[in-house]
């Protein structure tokens, strides 16, 4: 992932090495290169411009530094810009103040959900709590069948459709998990929900619906780091049909461009929380803006 990005702007600034002093014509044709490498990526095009337009600013108006010579003093605005459009702070989850904290998945179909559903229940184990996994997807014949396997490596209870409490009925499962939930003393219930290939106005009111019975204290958006340029309308539609208070990226494992992705956090103002990069359940943790620029630097 970012290899592109990376080794595009490791030789932008490798062509500035033993530069005394940078002149505008220097920052002019930097940040071109940096505008190039992060369109290759995929990057949308307003994050792009936003981007740029802030480096060029940074490094103009840069003092004489004793410290950092001027190649050091732009890979520190980029890296710094960087962290920006990742989202500055990692954004830890809200819990509830009254348990259960309730966590609505969202997302397209492959994006990772139920995966992610088994990731996030081992994550909160570790952290000491008492997850529930609610399989309200009941549109992929074998979706509840791979939460049930998922839960199981996880080591924690999946509450699944059964005759009385809403065969068939999404809404009605989700609401009759909350109550199990309760009784069984679950502090954080994980609802996945259903998802298509692509924009599907049934299935996203469905998932409306499910987020009206279950009040959830965060609705969890899933993407998957492979999606091209499309990835911002997608998430777009998701965050006008259902809402979402953050951003999971999947299969940052994956040899993909990666911008695209990253740019769902920047447009629709919301964080990414955690990342997933590889099929394991332990494949997974929380999302580092700093790490992760630090990463793309190289
Ligand atoms: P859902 O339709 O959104 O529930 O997606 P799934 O959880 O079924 O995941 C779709 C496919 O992506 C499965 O084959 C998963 O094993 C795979 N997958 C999920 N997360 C990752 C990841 O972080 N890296 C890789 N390489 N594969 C993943």
């Amino acid at each position: 992932m970012f290899t592109t990005l990376q080794d595009r702007l490791a030789a932008t600034f490798k062509g500035l090495r033993g530069k005394g002093r940078l002149s505008e014509a220097d920052i002019e044709a930097t940040t071109r290169e940096i505008r190039t490498a992060l369109l290759e990526a995929d990057v949308a095009l307003p994050v792009v411009r936003e981007f740029i337009a802030a480096v060029r600013e940074r490094a103009r108006g840069a003092e004489v530094s004793q410290a950092l010579n001027p190649v050091q003093q732009i890979i520190k605005i980029v890296n710094e810009e960087l962290i920006g459009i990742l989202g500055g702070e990692t954004r830890r989850l809200r819990f509830a103040k009254t348990p259960p904290t309730v966590i609505l998945l969202a997302g397209l179909q492959g994006a990772g959900k139920t995966t992610l559903a088994g990731k996030l229940a081992l994550w909160l184990k570790g952290q000491g709590h008492q997850p529930l996994l609610v399989a309200a997807d009941l549109q992929r014949p074998n979706a509840v069948n791979q939460l049930q396997v998922v839960g199981e490596r996880a080591g924690v209870v999946v509450f699944a459709p059964e005759p009385g409490n809403g065969v068939g009925d999404p809404v009605a499962v989700a609401r009759a998990a909350m109550a199990y939930a309760r009784d069984k003393q679950h502090d954080v219930v994980v609802v996945d929900t259903a998802g298509r290939l692509g924009i599907d106005a049934e299935l996203m009111q469905q998932a409306a619906d499910i987020r009206d019975a279950v009040s959830p204290d965060e609705i969890l958006y899933v993407v998957d780091a492979m999606v091209g340029q499309d990835a911002v309308t997608t998430a777009q539609a998701f965050l006008d049909g259902v809402g979402f208070s953050g951003v999971v990226l999947t299969k940052l494992d994956g040899d993909a461009r990666g911008g695209a992705a990253l740019s769902v956090a920047k447009v629709t103002g919301r964080q990414v929380m955690f990342a997933s990069n590889g099929e394991g359940l332990g494949d997974f943790d929380a999302f580092h803006p700093d790490r992760m620029a630090s990463r793309i630097l190289g």
